[in-house]
């Protein structure tokens, strides 16, 4: 089964109203491939998910970028998934690099029990927000690795369908290359999901 190429803005603790305002008027006038051809998710700081929400063109989609993995109750400051499907928000970041340096999260905060609902991300942290990217090459071997461990650890079927996109300081002129490779079912994208280079990088899945 082919995979639908994935790819997710993540903007990060970044924006004012106005500014989400701007970045949700330049998306909703791109021309863009199509839903059948790529799946576009932004990730906007909790405050402006109804903003994004209800103003983001249909055919693009909302993630949040963390929530509390647990049923809800008296655990202050946290946000339950729960809380994101009743808002009609079908996405979340779990586990991102940058959560674990600074939170302390690890792998017990997103075990993962339904594949057919997750797409994984590989961002080498040396790559996260520092300009330096990984090679097509590398991206690949790595991707082609994490397709394997799928293959053993979970099942066959889960190794061929899940798609495992690449992050780290993609943007709109090293996006095709790295888009190309076989195993690179598409992009996270930090830094330049704020530009308007992020259609270059939705265009990419072309
Ligand atoms: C990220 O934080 O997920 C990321 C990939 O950031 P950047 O694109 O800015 O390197």
């Amino acid at each position: 089964m082919a995979r639908k190429f994935f790819v997710g803005g993540n903007w990060k603790c970044n924006g004012t109203a106005e500014e989400v305002k701007k970045i949700v008027n330049t998306l909703n006038e791109a021309q863009v491939p199509s839903q059948d051809v790529v799946e576009v998710v932004v990730s906007p700081p909790y405050v402006f998910l109804p903003l994004v929400k209800s103003t983001l063109r249909s055919d693009f989609h909302v993630a949040a970028q963390n929530c509390w993995v647990k049923k809800g109750g008296a655990f202050t400051g946290e946000v339950s998934a729960e809380m994101l499907v009743n808002l009609d928000i079908p996405w979340v970041i779990l586990g991102h690099s940058e959560r674990r340096a600074l939170l302390n999260e690890s792998n017990e905060v997103d075990r993962v029990s339904n594949w057919s609902k997750v797409v994984i991300a590989y961002e080498p942290v040396w790559a996260i927000g520092t300009g330096k990217v990984a090679s097509p090459a590398q991206a690949q071997e790595v991707h082609d690795e994490l397709r394997k461990w799928l293959a053993k650890n979970v099942s066959a079927d889960v190794a061929a369908t899940t798609r495992i996109i690449y992050g780290g300081s993609v943007n709109g002129g090293n996006c095709k290359e790295l888009g190309g490779q076989t195993d690179v079912d598409g992009f996270l994208v930090g830094g330049a999901s704020l530009k308007p280079e992020f259609i270059d990088i939705i265009k990419a899945a072309e």
